[in-house]
């Protein structure tokens, strides 16, 4: 069947950057099953697999705004060193649980340190970034009555 709203779609995927660093794949993982239509995946990928059937592959190149969204400067932000007293591996790049004011969570990332200071960002990494998708579709099914009350799929029966 081709893919349309309310069918249950496997896909292999690899996102990579434009310079072609890969950010993202299901190669050796289990590929990705989500529900079509009901926002499973990254925004602008969804139109690009409408109609496709299993064994379909494509490359799909996605501006910023259709994947992880616009860079966001206010999103970063220099917190006292002192902060990070409990962290021994500090170092840009390495990714951390933050806690917000009203308690959620989400993750960030040390984007400089210095003596004093250490910026962390909570921008998602791709952010800003245009993202080129290889999609390989895997399976198409229609979803059961359950799965579309859901919004997700259920996987070997299995509500997660
Ligand atoms: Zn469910």
């Amino acid at each position: 069947m081709k893919i349309e709203k309310g069918c249950v779609v496997t896909i292999e995927y690899t996102l990579k950057d434009s310079d072609g660093n890969v950010w993202e794949s299901s190669t050796g993982e289990e590929p990705w099953i989500y529900l079509h239509g009901f926002g499973g995946i990254i925004p602008g990928l969804e139109p690009e697999l409408v109609g496709k059937q299993a064994g379909a592959t494509t490359s799909v190149t996605l501006a910023p705004e259709q994947a992880y969204g616009a860079y966001e400067a206010d999103l970063a932000n220099a917190v006292p060193r002192s902060a990070f007293a409990d962290i021994d591996n500090l170092e840009v790049g390495l990714r951390l649980s933050a806690q917000t004011e009203d308690g959620s969570t989400h993750t960030v990332t040390v984007t400089a340190v210095d003596d004093t200071t250490v910026t962390v960002d909570a921008n998602h990494p791709m952010a800003g970034k245009e993202v080129i998708v290889d999609v390989t579709v895997v399976a198409v099914r229609p979803a059961t009555p359950d799965e579309l009350e859901h919004g997700h799929p259920h996987i070997n029966g299995q509500c997660h």
